[in-house]
Parts: C-alpha cells; structure tokens; sequence
C-alpha cells in the first residue's frame, strides 16, 4: 500500500465524492465511481499521466456514473443488478432532478466476492444491497470504498426505487461492521470514517 496514492474529488450537484488511486512509480490508477462534471478529476489526471485502468462504480445512480462519457476509453465494473440503471431515468434517479440522461456503456460484471487486481495488490468485491439491489463496496488493503451503503454516522438513502431499508441494514451489520476497526470507511458523500467509528456512532445502527 506504500506506493499508493488516494486523491478524493467532489463532484457535480450532489458533492459525490470520486476517489482516484493510483502507483506513484508505475502511474497506474484506477477511478471508484465517476460523477458529473469531472473535469477536475480530468486535468488531475492529465497533469500527472497517469494510465487509468478501469473506473469501478459502487452504484449506478446519476450522481455517481455521470462523468463517465468523458472517459470513454477506460474499463466499467458495475454489479449486474444495477446494469438497468444505466439506460433508465428513473432507475438512476436522473429524472428527478431535472436532467434526465442514460449510459451506453458494456460494463464488466462485479459480483460478490470477486477479485480485482491492481498491480501486486487485490481489490475485493463486497455485495451490499439495500441503497440499489446491485450496490457494492470494494475493500483495497484496509480502505473500503463504500458508496451510498454507509456514511459518516449516516447511511444511504432507501426512500427510491428498489431500495430497501431491511436490506442496507444487514449489508452493514452482516458485512461492513465484521471488517477489522481500523478500516477506513470512504463514502460515497461526505468525509471518511472508520469501521469502529461508526459502530460506537452511527445512530443508524
Ligand atoms: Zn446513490
Ligand atoms: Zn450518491
């Protein structure tokens, strides 16, 4: 992990946070989720040329895929759950707000338990459903990426379609809250916590 640097950008009308890491020595990276107008994001990584692998997304709601379009080129993880998001408006809630647009994107599939390498290091695929029935976190050392499942003394949204308040819950209480204390919690919005931090102080929970 000694090698690895983590840059987080806030991003589009939701302040969604998209993380980017990548190899100091080798300048390769990967992106966990791509929000609208990532044009910070772009430069970023134009300034540092850096080769983007693939972009893993926790979910497929708009405020988390739509700067996608602006990287055309790279690799797309998403669970299959959510692949329907991709070209429904109302699926990936960009109607509601006003700006309705779909994704025309082939995605690699994420399922529970899978692996993805990075250089010498393995990103494991944790499925936790609830916020979108295809929603997942992704574990890299002990940094957990964990979407719109669990905030800074929050948790995700379940009042949209196919959401599910029973479901969220025992993602984070059968799946999250088993991770080691120590391991840092970065959300989809807002600022990073940790496992332990969160079961002491989430009032969710
Ligand atoms: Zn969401
Ligand atoms: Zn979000």
């Amino acid at each position: 992990m000694n090698n690895l640097v983590l840059e987080t950008f806030v991003l589009g009308s939701l302040a969604t946070n998209s993380y980017l890491i990548f190899d100091k020595q080798d300048k390769k990276g990967f992106i966990i989720d791509l929000p609208p107008d990532p044009l910070e994001l772009k430069e970023f990584i134009e300034k540092e040329n850096l080769d983007i692998l693939f972009c893993l997304l926790t979910h497929a709601h708009f405020d988390h895929i739509g700067g996608l379009d602006l990287f055309k080129n790279i690799k797309v993880y998403l669970h299959p759950q959510d692949v329907p998001f991709l070209t429904d408006v109302s699926l990936n809630y960009s109607s509601f707000l006003g700006d309705p647009f779909v994704v025309d994107r082939d995605c690699c599939l994420l399922n529970e338990g899978d692996t993805i390498a990075f250089g010498n290091h393995s990103i494991e695929v944790i499925h936790t459903p609830g916020h979108t029935p295809g929603g997942v976190s992704v574990k890299l050392g002990n940094w957990l990426f964990s979407g719109d499942t669990i905030f800074c003394r929050s948790i995700g949204r379940t009042d949209i379609p196919l959401a599910s308040t029973q479901q969220i819950l025992a993602s984070i209480k059968e799946k999250l809250m088993k991770l080691p204390e120590d391991t840092i919690v970065y959300p989809g919005h807002g600022h990073s916590t940790t496992i332990g931090e969160e079961r002491r102080n989430n009032p969710f929970l």
